[in-house]
């Protein structure tokens, strides 16, 4: 059989602590509805005055979103309205980068007098590996790549990171050596 002796119910504790107990509570169950009252108010602020709301709104916010300028996304091989290029394949930008996120694959193409000449087959890009150095961009002769600010790089499959920067049909601007 269970000893209840150590038990004692409301009547058994003096008046005073009892008394001290339930005002304890009552001031508690006071603070957190006051609380949350106060909490309520300002949601209720905000909802009713939309153009006062001052946190960022992303993903709404993505079509006006700035960035700072030093803020660098991923590496992009710079393509004109022709679908050119400046890339010459000279692989600095691959021996510069200290993680080997670029593969230079270099082809000879044909030029008009016949002759061989080295040109980009595919600038592969490992923007899983890419720490934003941006190093390659600084040993680039020909400026033909830049920082681009984008950010949502999110994928399920880790391979999709791997990039080939080179535009299908594209080719080296006329002039670019
Ligand atoms: S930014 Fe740096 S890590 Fe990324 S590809 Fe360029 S050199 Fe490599
Ligand atoms: S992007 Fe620039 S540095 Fe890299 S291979 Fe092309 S021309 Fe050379």
């Amino acid at each position: 059989m269970t000893d209840n002796s150590n038990y004692k119910d409301a009547s058994q504790i003096s008046p005073p602590q009892w008394r001290g107990g339930v005002a304890s509570y009552l001031r508690d169950v006071f603070n957190g509805v006051k609380s949350l009252l106060v909490g309520l108010r300002r949601t209720m602020y905000y909802f009713t005055h939309h153009k006062e709301i001052i946190t960022e709104q992303y993903p709404d916010n993505r079509a006006t979103l700035v960035f700072p300028e030093r803020f660098k996304g991923e590496v992009v091989l710079i393509h004109d309205e022709n679908n050119e290029h400046a890339c010459t394949g000279c692989t600095a930008c691959e021996l510069a980068c200290p993680n080997a996120t670029i593969k230079i694959i270099t082809k000879f193409d044909l030029t008009p007098e016949g002759k061989k000449k080295k040109a980009l087959d595919k600038f592969v890009y490992h923007l899983e590996l890419c720490t934003m150095c941006n190093l390659c961009i600084v040993a680039c002769p020909t400026d033909a790549i830049k920082m681009a600010q984008t950010f949502e790089h999110s994928v399920y499959n880790r391979a999709h990171l791997t990039k080939i920067l080179n535009k299908p049909g594209s080719k080296i601007r006329e002039g670019v050596e």
